[in-house]
């Protein structure tokens, strides 16, 4: 017994010698605020957080974004006009927050349509899908024309919802496309999206990489689409509101 006991305390002191062969001590990772009560985690860039609009424009026409603020909530009607982030991203850890309005007006892709742009090329659908029949690629949280959520988890009109967003930025070598981009999502919380390959531009006829693409635009290309680019939400004509919008570049 005191043989095995012997035998049993020398194996510990190996494999604790040998996990501390392992253990690393740098570099020591930022110690960073967690995200609480509606404030972004410390090292975030705001886009939005009910101040102004002042990291945004209009798509169309580079002017300044004219949607409503009230309170911490931006909203769009029909006829603002699509607007874009002014800072360009890649590789990003993006946080939205949304509600479609509670008043019920029009059906299927007619109501609270709107759009979270990544890349200002790829959309992850804004859409009320609380009992609102449509194609499930695009329903809220699909990929637009592309892939449907793992599961529909809508709340209710008028509420508040949320998308948690992981996006890897295509990547490039010259006119040359090296890698696709890849999209992973969490919907009020749940996970719809894991590492999904986006198969190309969402807006155009058929998706497609250009290294010189419109954004939200399948006619003008002459935009340099192999680095970073805008965040664009979308003006789909129905009433839509906005809050809490952060980035972390990854
Ligand atoms: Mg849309």
């Amino acid at each position: 017994m005191k043989i095995l006991t012997s035998i049993i305390g020398f194996c510990l002191l190996v494999s604790t010698a040998l996990a501390q062969d392992r253990a690393t001590y740098a570099p020591v990772p930022e110690h960073i605020s967690a995200p609480s009560g509606g404030a972004p985690p410390s090292d975030a860039i705001v886009l939005f957080d009910g101040s102004g609009l002042d990291a945004w424009s209009r798509t169309a026409d580079g002017e300044a974004a004219r949607w409503r603020i009230d309170g911490d909530a931006m909203t769009v009607e029909r006829g603002m006009g699509t607007i874009r982030s002014k800072q360009n991203f890649g590789d990003m850890q993006l946080h939205v927050e949304w509600r479609p309005s509670d008043v019920i007006e029009g059906s299927g892709q007619s109501r609270g349509n709107s759009g979270v742009f990544l890349h200002g090329l790829f959309e992850l659908q804004v859409l009320d899908s609380w009992d609102n029949d449509t194609y499930v690629n695009g329903q809220a949280a699909s990929i637009y024309l592309q892939e449907a959520p793992r599961v529909n988890v809508a709340r209710a009109p008028g509420q508040w919802q949320s998308y948690d967003i992981i996006f890897t930025a295509p990547k490039w070598q010259g006119d040359e496309l090296l890698s696709p981009a890849y999209l992973t999502v969490l919907h009020n919380g749940v996970l719809v999206h894991n590492h999904v390959e986006i198969q190309g531009s969402t807006f155009t006829p058929q998706p497609e990489y250009r290294a010189h693409c419109g954004l939200y635009s399948s006619e003008e290309r002459l935009q340099d689409c192999t680095d970073k680019l805008p965040i664009i939400l979308q003006d789909h004509g129905q009433v839509v509101s906005f809050r809490n919008i952060w980035v972390r570049e990854l």
